[in-house]
C-alpha cells in the first residue's frame, strides 16, 4: 500500500463517500515493487517551483510511487482545475467532494512552472470537472496555448477526463492541437461499475477513436490498471478494442490500493505476465507499448515522446 491519505483534511474525510466502506485486508508488496525513496535536491527544487507556482500535481495527489525518481529528473505532471474531483472512482487517491472557482491564473502559473523546470516534453491533466458546463475542455485548451506562447519547443501531452454529456468539449482540446491526448479506460468493462461508477466503457473509447477523426495527426494514448480482478482475456479484448479506435500508445501498470476504504487490490501481477501483455500488444499493432507493475501514464512520458514519432516514421517509412 502506498499511501495512506483518508484522513480528514480542511474538516473533512478526503474520500467521505469511502468513509463508511469496511477496511479491506492488506497485501504485502512483492519484491518487485520499490521505489526510489523521494527528497534529492533537485526533487526539493522541483517542490518549490510546483509550490511557488500555486500548482496542484497528480504525483502527489495520487500517491504516485514514482514520484522520487520522476521529481529528481524535474518531471511532474500538473494537475489543473483544482485539487477536488466531482467523480468518485474507486481506485483514484485524488480528493473528491464539491470544487471550487476556476482559477484564471493557472494557464499562466503552469506555463511558468513548465519554463522554469526546464520541461522538453510536459503533461497536463485534470480532476474531473462534471460542475462545469465545459467539463474543463477551454481551461486545457488556455494552458495549452499559455505553454506553447512561453515554450514553443516544449511538446504537450494532456490526460483528460471523459468530458461526458459535454458537447463540444473535446473538440476544443482537439483544436488547441496537444502534441498527445490520453485517456484512460483503466479497467476492462466488466469492472466499471465497481471501480469507475460514473464512466462509461464505451464512452471513454469513443473519445479516443474521436480525437483521431478530428486530427488523425495527433498521437493517442490509453492505459490500463491490472490486478484489480480482471481475466486476462479481458485485457487482451481491451488491446483489441483500442487498436478499433486507432489508439496508438498503450500503457498497463499494477493497481495499488491507496487506503483500506478503496477498492480492494486483487493480486499483484507478475513482471513476466507484464511482459506477455506487452508481446501481445505488439502484435496487435499499437506503435508503443509501456507494460510493467510501475508503468504509469506519465511515467518516461518524454522519452516515450520520442519513441512513439520514432514509430510512426518507421511504420510510415516501411508502407511507402
Ligand atoms: S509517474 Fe507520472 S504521476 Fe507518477 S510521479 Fe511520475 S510524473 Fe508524477
Amino acid at each position: 500500500m502506498t499511501t495512506i491519505l483518508d484522513t480528514v483534511s480542511d474538516g473533512r474525510p478526503r474520500h467521505p463517500e469511502k468513509a463508511h466502506r469496511p477496511d479491506t485486508k492488506v497485501l504485502r508488496k512483492p519484491d518487485w515493487i520499490r521505489v526510489k525513496a523521494p527528497g534529492s535536491q533537485v526533487y526539493q527544487e522541483t517542490r518549490k517551483i510546483v509550490r511557488d507556482n500555486n500548482l496542484v500535481t497528480v504525483c502527489e495527489e495520487a500517491g504516485c510511487p514514482n514520484i522520487g525518481e520522476c521529481w529528481s529528473k524535474k518531471h511532474a505532471t500538473m494537475m489543473i482545475l483544482g485539487d477536488t474531483c466531482t467523480r468518485a472512482c474507486a481506485f483514484c487517491n485524488v480528493k473528491t467532494g464539491l470544487p471550487g472557482a476556476v482559477d484564471i491564473a493557472e494557464p499562466n502559473n503552469v506555463a511558468d512552472a513548465v519554463a522554469k523546470l526546464g520541461l522538453n516534453h510536459v503533461v497536463i491533466t485534470s480532476v474531473d470537472r462534471d460542475d462545469l458546463d465545459d467539463g474543463g475542455a477551454g481551461h486545457f485548451a488556455d494552458v495549452i496555448g499559455a505553454i506553447r506562447n512561453r515554450s514553443p519547443a516544449t511538446t504537450i501531452e494532456v490526460l483528460t477526463p471523459d468530458f461526458l454529456r459535454k458537447d463540444g468539449a473535446l473538440e476544443v482540446v482537439v483544436a488547441a492541437k496537444p502534441d498527445v491526448f490520453n485517456h484512460n479506460l483503466e479497467t476492462v468493462p466488466s469492472l466499471y461499475l465497481t471501480v469507475r461508477p460514473g464512466a462509461r466503457y464505451f464512452h471513454s473509447l469513443r473519445i479516443l477513436q474521436q480525437v483521431k477523426e478530428l486530427d488523425p495527426s495527433m498521437f493517442t494514448k490509453s492505459g490500463l490498471m491490472v490486478g484489480l480482478g480482471e481475466k486476462r482475456l479481458e485485457v487482451l479484448q481491451v488491446m483489441d478494442d483500442m487498436r478499433a479506435a486507432d489508439i496508438d500508445f498503450l500503457t498497463i501498470g499494477q493497481y495499488l490500493q491507496p487506503t483500506r476504504k478503496h477498492h480492494q487490490l486483487d493480486r499483484f501481477v507478475t513482471p513476466d505476465e507484464f511482459k506477455s501483455f506487452e508481446t501481445n500488444a505488439y502484435s496487435k499493432g499499437f506503435l508503443l507499448v509501456s507494460s510493467s507493475p510501475l508503468t504509469r501514464s506519465s511515467h518516461h512520458a518524454g522519452d516515450d515522446f520520442g519513441r512513439l514519432r520514432q514509430a510512426r516514421e518507421a511504420k510510415l517509412s516501411q508502407s511507402a
